[in-house]
């Protein structure tokens, strides 16, 4: 196995060998290494997972259903040795792996297992008076196979949680983790050990480059979860073939604090916020935005709290039994961008409470908080992704809303106060795609709600009953009992064109029973025209 760059583990090691090495980051020790697939191995995932696909779109929801409960039976009876992996490759504190990787499976499906037969049935809607006679309704059909392709920060979620989605909505599965934390085999094994439908997942080991071979293979839709850049390489290549992608991006969340708050709950909140998952979190808590009437003791109260958390950087090497509140960061390359714009942020002047550094060459990042922050920082634009927390301060609603809308990114936000008007009336300003009022990451706790961002952070929803339809080939169905002409069917005639006029004046220019026998009425002309001029 060929050496790789410490700073790059996971992506491909000496010139011409092709592996990828795989590394614990608590230890730097190297785990496994892969080589890239061949396109051999591309073509026959992509076979496997169309062949099955016929399979799959035949099967009713709940035979789909059926199939991955046992997918969370299996989870459930092995979640600690699922917690062991997840922990090895990313190193975050085995709570958040419990709890933010495990449970969201376990979760989804079982929300699925109880809402996606209602989700998924034929939805009738209302036939308009003009078609008469009909009815309309809509399917929720399966659209292919789909490419799903995950980043490292929730290696098991991100994985499962789309693969899950997609298969109870009829598809069939093409899946690439990162390079950086793959879990190679325990897809697989989860599959093969629970009994799951064979080969309606396949799993495809690579970086970058085999994304982009993946997407050549034009998938029936590609829900890639990563960073913006990434993103909009995706989709440019998408669009060469009209391929549907969502987008599930980076965040600068920010949290809306009023002075009415209580304090205490405000900076506990804060704190996990932040610093859950190392702050490693898509939808962390990254800007504080504070009244400046509480500034100065809210930034008291974060502090102290953050002082007492027990976090990898302080106790580097001690294990994990589920006690440690903020483990390890997962990439190299990560750690080095938060200590640069923590950095920027010191030599521009911003005051950093604590933390502030990284412990030796570990992959451990003391939890920080910085306040005396400006825009000039890059610390506030950037996506820190990190256990930072900057907090700044606001004087009026208006400047805290435009204060939180000044990003390019639209994933989540919080707004604590403890006028619930005002709470609700900024969280409907915010431009975001989740919000959470007087708590923190709170929408994801609710598998019915759906996920998902806007402007830099992406487009599309998953979770909920549009996850479910983001999978789903939308088909609009109108049914005619198939008796009689259409009033609107050729020959168009100059009789005609005057009785559809005078019937779109009553239709949207009249109410009540004016307009219901105002229709009947011009109904009754125009059929009678029509008879006569039928050819
Ligand atoms: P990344 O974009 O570098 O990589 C993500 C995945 O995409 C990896 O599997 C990678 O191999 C693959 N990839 C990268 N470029 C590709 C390309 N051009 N074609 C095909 N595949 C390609 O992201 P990352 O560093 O792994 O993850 C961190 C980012 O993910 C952060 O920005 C974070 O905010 C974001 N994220 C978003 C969400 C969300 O739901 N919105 C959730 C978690 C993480």
């Amino acid at each position: 196995m060929a050496q790789a760059s410490l700073l790059s583990p996971g992506q491909v090691a000496a010139p011409g060998s092709g592996d990828i090495v795989v590394r614990d980051p608590r230890t730097r020790q190297t785990l496994y290494s892969f080589a890239e697939p061949s396109d051999a191995d591309i073509d026959a995932a992509f076979t496997r997972a169309r062949q099955a696909f016929e399979k799959v779109r035949k099967m009713s929801v709940a035979e789909r259903v059926g199939e991955t409960l046992k997918i969370r039976d299996y989870v459930l009876k092995h979640k600690e040795q699922i917690v062991e992996r997840i922990v090895q490759e990313t190193g975050k504190a085995r709570m958040d792996a419990l709890l933010a990787d495990v449970r969201a499976v376990l979760e989804i499906i079982d929300f699925y297992s109880k809402t996606a037969e209602k989700y998924l049935r034929d939805e009738k809607v209302p036939t308009p008076i003009i078609l008469q006679g009909k009815k309309s309704y809509i399917r929720y059909e399966p659209m292919g196979t789909v490419l799903i392709i995950s980043p490292w920060n929730f290696p098991f979620n991100l994985a499962f949680v789309p693969m899950i989605t997609a298969f109870v909505a009829g598809n069939s599965i093409v899946f690439k983790p990162s390079e950086w934390t793959p879990l190679k085999g325990l897809v697989e094994e989860i599959i093969a050990g629970s009994g799951f439908m064979k080969d309606a997942i396949s799993v495809i080991y690579g970086g970058k480059e085999t994304g982009r071979r993946l997407i050549e293979q034009r998938p029936a839709k590609i829900l890639f979860t990563g960073s913006t850049r990434a993103g909009k390489q995706i989709m440019e290549q998408a669009a060469k073939n009209l391929i549907p992608v969502e987008l599930e991006l980076g965040g600068k969340d920010p949290m809306v604090v009023f002075d009415d708050v209580d304090i205490d709950r405000a900076a506990a909140g804060a704190m996990w916020g932040g610093m859950m998952n190392c702050g490693q979190t898509c939808t962390s808590i990254e800007r504080v935005l504070v009244h400046e009437r509480i500034h100065d003791d809210f930034v008291a109260a974060l502090t102290a709290k953050i002082g007492t958390l027990d976090h990898a950087a302080a106790r580097e090497g001690a294990p994990d039994a589920g006690d440690q509140d903020v483990g390890h960061m997962t990439a190299p390359f990560q750690i080095e961008k938060v200590q640069e714009l923590v950095e920027d942020a010191r030599a521009k002047g911003a005051t950093i409470h604590t933390g502030g550094t990284r412990a030796g060459e570990s992959q451990a990042f003391a939890p920080t908080l910085i306040s005396n922050v400006n825009n000039s920082m890059r610390v506030i634009s950037e996506e820190t992704f990190g256990p930072v927390i900057t907090v700044e301060k606001f004087r009026t609603e208006d400047e805290a809303v435009s204060m939180a809308n000044s990003s390019p990114y639209g994933l989540s936000a919080a707004v604590w106060s403890k006028d619930m008007d005002r709470a609700e009336r900024v969280a409907r300003t915010i431009e975001s795609g989740n919000v959470s009022i007087n708590n923190v990451l709170a929408t994801q706790g609710n598998a019915a709600l759906p996920f998902g961002g806007t402007k830099e952070s992406g487009f599309g929803r998953y979770y909920g009953a549009h996850g479910l339809h983001g999978f789903s080939h939308i088909k609009s169905i109108i049914v005619d009992s198939g008796s009689k002409h259409e009033l609107h069917w050729f020959p168009y005639t100059k009789e005609k064109y005057e009785l559809f006029s005078q019937l779109l004046d009553t239709m949207y220019g009249k109410t009540g029973v004016g307009r219901l026998l105002g229709i009947i009425r011009g109904g009754m002309k125009l059929e009678a025209l029509a008879k006569k001029q039928r050819r």
